[in-house]
């Protein structure tokens, strides 16, 4: 855990939306039969160490294996901080070069552990070599750093990603009182370096199941030039169980939110389908019955139906 972050959690409740986040709870030793350490199938995915290809035209490299923190419902809980090191060496040559012979590949997501839990120097000279490569177009990065240690976002660590390829960086956060004012700083030096912010938000029972939270988080983001990208429904990760809410009562925060905010705040609600067959949206679903019978039906932002005639 950082400093920042344990200032941050002082004197919260347990049952404190932040504090559920990092906090260990007893009700993570009841594991169920289906949550596993794979919950999205990563392991068949994994042609070579580091690399998860199961899009075409898009590959996961995971440079690093530590966190900052340790989020109680992370679904790559099992993996990270016991595998020691980054990838580097011969290990981080062989996954570049696996991108550099697949010229499928147009985006590299750099994910872990953190990837800006990496050296500025580690990370340039990584974005460095894959932003060289003809057929990648787009790098992307997943972290947690900017939200859970904002003061190590520096100028060093920013001149890492400026690049000659466009980076998007996608920001996990889950509540608005993780957007702090040193996090504020940090993603308006990642937005004026040039870097195209993305969030993606995990739906949590306690801390963020609901409308009010959602809406302040996506308003807070957008304001900062973040766009929502998506709102994940928790993975089966063992011992998480106490984490997830229903999917109806996922597609019913969308609906209400649909309603009330700005499309440039609505995230996509997604979920990654056990076994590896990749993340989809799950709704709400607007449209029911079928064209040819004439039965079509399309559902408004407060819940009724209107018939739409095909
Ligand atoms: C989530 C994920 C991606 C990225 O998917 P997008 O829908 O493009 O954000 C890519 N590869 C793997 C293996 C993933 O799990
Ligand atoms: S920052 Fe992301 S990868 Fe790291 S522990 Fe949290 S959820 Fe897992």
């Amino acid at each position: 855990m950082t400093a920042y972050l344990g200032s941050l959690l002082r004197e919260r409740a347990l049952d404190d939306p932040l504090a559920l986040q990092f906090l260990p709870d007893e009700r993570e030793l009841h594991a169920l039969s289906y949550e596993t350490s794979d919950p999205i199938g990563d392991v068949p995915y994994s042609p070579v160490k580091g690399i998860v290809h199961r899009y075409p035209d898009r590959v996961l490299l995971k440079v690093a294996h530590s966190c900052p923190v340790y989020c109680r419902f992370c679904f790559r809980r099992e993996m990270i901080g016991s595998k020691g090191d980054a990838l580097q060496g011969v290990e981080l040559d062989a996954a570049i070069d696996y991108v550099r012979e697949h010229r499928e590949v147009w985006e590299v997501i750099l994910t872990g552990g953190d990837p800006l839990s990496l050296s500025s120097r580690r990370l340039g000279d990584i974005l460095g070599r894959l932003a060289l490569i003809d057929h990648v177009g787009v790098l992307r990065i997943h972290s947690r750093v900017p939200i859970v240690a904002p003061n190590s976002v520096d100028e060093t660590h920013v001149s890492a990603l400026v690049q000659s390829k466009p980076i998007y960086l996608a920001v996990h956060v889950n509540h608005p009182e993780e957007v702090t004012e040193p996090v504020v700083t940090a993603l308006r030096r990642l937005s004026e370096s040039g870097v195209a912010l993305l969030s993606q938000t995990v739906l949590l029972k306690g801390v963020n199941d609901s409308a009010p939270v959602l809406e302040a988080l996506f308003r807070r983001l957008v304001l900062l030039k973040v766009r929502p990208y998506y709102l994940h429904h928790p993975d089966l990760a063992p011992g998480t169980s106490h984490f997830r809410v229903p999917i109806e009562v996922g597609q019913e925060l969308m609906r209400v939110l649909r309603g009330r905010l700005s499309g440039l705040c609505l995230p996509t609600y997604v979920l990654d389908i056990p076994g590896g067959f990749g993340k989809v949206p799950i709704g709400p679903v607007y449209v029911s019955g079928n064209s040819l019978s004439g039965s079509r039906e399309i559902l408004d932002n407060q819940g009724i139906r209107h018939r739409y005639p095909e």
